[in-house]
């Protein structure tokens, strides 16, 4: 089958793969429909990480199951699924506390399971024709039959819930206000899900035009950080108050193209801006290694951070992957119900074997490529 492999920095392919099969009495196999290119994709892209050549790359992945284990009793041959990215067993001490993210069986010491991804287990990702999924009834969401909503479904296996989840971890209550720093797909669904909360004020910082443009056309208020310090712009519209909430959805940008000069800037930023008490969800990822930043101190994923303004102001803060799974049937309902439409931030749709060029000009943050959705 075919498969987008990595090869080393700012290099991928698609080329033929063993096909997935069912290996273990609880997997299914997955014709793939839909998978996304994600920002966590660019980490490994960029060669921030341990990943070695040979990945298959996605995590982000739906489509109708095809090959069912002879251990599956819940997912059916012919079903429409999304898989949360979290690779998860369902009844180890974290599952059943709802932190799928963190699953200790397929993972054990380390930050649990996905697909596709450097350091979270075996398991190959979807951006391929077809994906095996382990754990299957506990890892499948089922979708109604057919295609009508596609991409918005798509956004479930991570971004939605991930935007979601940098909410949820604010507390933020209907009425407030919040700052979400960073406007790429995960900034964006995070923005749409505190106007769905019922924010009184979002405001979403970024610097990628039709990115902000799209912010704008939900309801939220766009900060153009090359304009000014967005710290100052954001006290300037709230009467010197700052907002009451803060997600973070930028995390370490590296020194590449969308990079930052200061990898501790954004989350001290939100220090500044969110008012004393309040809450800070951070999703935006903070690579642990980063084997070519110049400063070494990036490269142990330690920061600079107002660790005193912290303090002094009482705030809290909530970090990590998102447990897919606490969100997704949720979310998927909102869809259904006509009252969410996620897909908003896909910008392009392409081939499977266009995948190469999705990836570098997502990379540089080009105008029309804000979510890639590939097609195989
Ligand atoms: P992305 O990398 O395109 O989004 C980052 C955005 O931040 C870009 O639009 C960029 O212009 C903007 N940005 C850069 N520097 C900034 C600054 N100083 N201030 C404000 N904005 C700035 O891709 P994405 O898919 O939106 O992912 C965002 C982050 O979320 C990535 O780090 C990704 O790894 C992470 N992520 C985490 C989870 C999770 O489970 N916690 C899931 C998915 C993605
Ligand atoms: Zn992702």
């Amino acid at each position: 089958m075919r498969a987008v492999v990595y090869h080393g920095p700012h290099n991928v392919a698609v080329e033929n793969v063993e096909d997935a099969r069912v290996q273990d009495p609880n997997d299914v196999v997955v014709q793939v429909t839909t998978s996304a290119i994600c920002g966590s994709d660019l980490h490994m892209y960029e060669g921030r990480t341990a990943a070695e050549p040979g990945i298959v790359f996605g995590h982000e992945n739906m489509g109708i199951v095809v090959d069912v284990g002879p251990g599956v009793v819940h997912v059916r041959r012919g079903d429409r699924v999304s898989m949360p990215f979290n690779v998860a067993c369902g009844f180890c001490k974290n599952c059943t506390a709802g932190n799928t993210g963190y699953c200790l069986t397929v993972n054990p010491g380390f930050a649990g399971g996905a697909y596709g991804y450097v350091n979270m287990g075996p398991y190959r990702g979807g951006q391929a024709e077809y994906v095996r999924v382990p754990f299957a009834d506990f890892n499948c969401l089922k979708l109604p039959p057919g295609n009508e909503h596609e991409n918005d479904f798509a956004m479930l296996a991570d971004v939605f819930p991930t935007g979601y989840h940098g909410v949820a971890m604010t507390e933020l209550r209907p009425g407030e206000s919040i700052t979400v720093m960073g406007g790429g797909p995960v900034g964006l669904m995070a923005a749409y899900s505190a106007v769905l909360i019922g924010a009184a004020k979002v405001f979403l910082v970024d610097r990628v035009p039709s990115r902000l443009r799209l912010a704008e056309s939900f309801g939220a208020i766009p900060i153009d950080f090359t304009g000014g310090d967005p710290v100052e712009q954001i006290r300037d519209q709230t009467d010197g108050d700052g907002t009451d909430r803060g997600v973070d959805a930028v995390g370490y940008q590296g020194t590449g193209p969308g990079g930052q000069e200061q990898p501790a800037g954004v989350l001290n930023s939100l220090v500044e801006i969110v008012r004393a008490t309040g809450r800070i969800g951070v999703v935006g990822l903070y690579v642990p290694h980063d084997p070519g930043a110049p400063d070494p101190h990036s490269q142990n994923g330690e920061l600079l951070f107002r660790v005193g303004k912290f303090f002094e102001k009482a705030l809290r803060m909530g970090s990590g992957q998102t447990n897919v799974k606490a969100y997704n049937a949720y979310l998927r309902d909102l869809i259904i119900a006509g009252r969410a439409r996620p897909s908003l931030v896909v910008s392009k749709e392409l081939p499977l074997d266009a995948a190469p060029e999705g990836y570098q000009r997502f990379d540089r943050r080009e105008e029309g490529y804000s979510k890639v959705v590939l097609k195989p």
